[in-house]
């Protein structure tokens, strides 16, 4: 077993003082995931900050009457709290789409944004991985790519990033604060993931050492009707193969607002804007829909194993938008 240093923080700047922007040290959130990876040998960290016991898990009204909703607040928490589920349902779907109960009370917001991909070739120490080791080369590609990216991928990685929860994050445009020795700095989460370029192993575009302090959402009265769709191999604790989170409001049969972001085929949670832009102000109807999902899917680049993902996209749009449209018209 490798030995590690362990110190857990008691406030934000002590939190980022303790790391002191050391690339060998790691901020232990609830650990599901950071620890499996340490088991298994693609994380080595030389130290861990603790942050889960941080004062940062409060969920409560932003400034701007949006969300906000703290790093340390556990995936349960967020699930069960009444603001989110009343004014962002989808989130509180997602949240409990993801894992299980056992994982969902010891996971935090912070962590959740920053798990790693479940490649397999990734968490195959024995395997080469661009991710991993840079300049290793990417299997997947000619390999074992049924559950990889379809949007935004590169010869270098085809990897997706697993999070439910970052999905809904992203329909609903939320804002990620962060802490470094330099002070409070936010970005949005559309900034957050990097493309994956030839750079598949740099994924954020947090600066080294800082620490995610919480997340907010703007006010967006169409969050309110919304929902979180995910498909997987099995009906409980997997990832998803294909995620929707979608909201939308119809007025006069036309759509007012609408707000679409695909899980599970792409390096990030994927924001389908196109999609967005072929709905405004369009007959709130079956073709609009299968016609937004079109334009969004027409960036595809599937391998020979996940094109089924295209297909699952579409009918995943035309569905939950059809569903939300006769909910709100009953
Ligand atoms: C069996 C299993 C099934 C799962 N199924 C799903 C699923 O279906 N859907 C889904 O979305 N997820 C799923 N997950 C993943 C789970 O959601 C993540 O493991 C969890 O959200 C990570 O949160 P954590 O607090 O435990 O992070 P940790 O494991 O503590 O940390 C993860 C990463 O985030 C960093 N970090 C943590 N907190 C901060 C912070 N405040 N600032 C900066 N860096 C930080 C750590 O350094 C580490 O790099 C599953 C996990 C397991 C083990
Ligand atoms: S898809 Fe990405 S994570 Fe998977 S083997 Fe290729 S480089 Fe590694």
């Amino acid at each position: 077993m490798r030995e590690f240093g362990y110190r857990r923080a008691d406030d934000v700047h002590g939190a980022v003082a303790l790391l002191d922007g050391d690339p060998e040290a790691r901020f232990l959130g609830g650990g599901t995931n950071l620890v499996d990876l340490m088991k298994t040998g693609v994380e080595r960290p030389a130290r861990l900050v603790d942050v889960s016991r941080l004062p940062l898990d409060g969920i409560g009204p932003s400034e701007d009457g949006g969300l906000h909703i703290g790093a340390t607040a556990t995936n349960s928490d967020v699930a069960a709290h009444p603001e989110v589920r009343r004014r962002y349902p989808a989130l509180a779907q997602a949240v409990l789409a993801g894992a299980s109960g056992q994982l969902r009370n010891m996971a935090t917001v912070g962590g959740n944004l920053l798990q790693r991909t479940r490649c397999g070739y990734f968490t195959d120490v024995t395997m080469p991985c661009n991710k991993r080791l840079p300049g290793s080369g990417c299997p997947a590609v000619e390999g074992e790519h049924r559950n990889h990216a379809i949007l935004g991928a590169s010869a270098h990685c085809v990897a997706v990033h697993p999070s439910d929860m970052g999905v809904a994050l992203a329909a609903f445009d939320a804002v990620v604060h962060y802490e470094t020795a330099d002070g409070a700095q936010e970005l949005a989460l559309a900034d957050f993931y990097r493309p994956v370029g030839d750079t598949p192993h740099l994924e954020t575009a947090l600066p080294t050492g800082a620490l995610i302090t919480g997340v907010t959402l703007p006010p967006a009265p169409v969050a309110a009707h919304s929902r979180y769709r995910k498909v997987r191999e099995r009906a409980s604790y997997a990832f998803a193969i294909g995620s929707l989170a979608a909201a939308v409001e119809v007025r006069d049969g036309t759509v007012h607002d609408v707000r679409l972001a695909f899980g599970a085929v792409a390096s990030r949670p994927w924001r389908a804007r196109a999609a967005e832009r072929v709905l405004a102000g369009a007959p709130a109807d079956a073709d609009s829909f299968a016609a937004a999902a079109d334009a969004e899917l027409a960036a595809a680049e599937p391998l020979p194993g996940n094109g089924y993902k295209v297909t699952l996209l579409r009918n995943l749009v035309v569905s939950v938008l059809t569903e939300l449209c006769e909910e709100a018209a009953r």
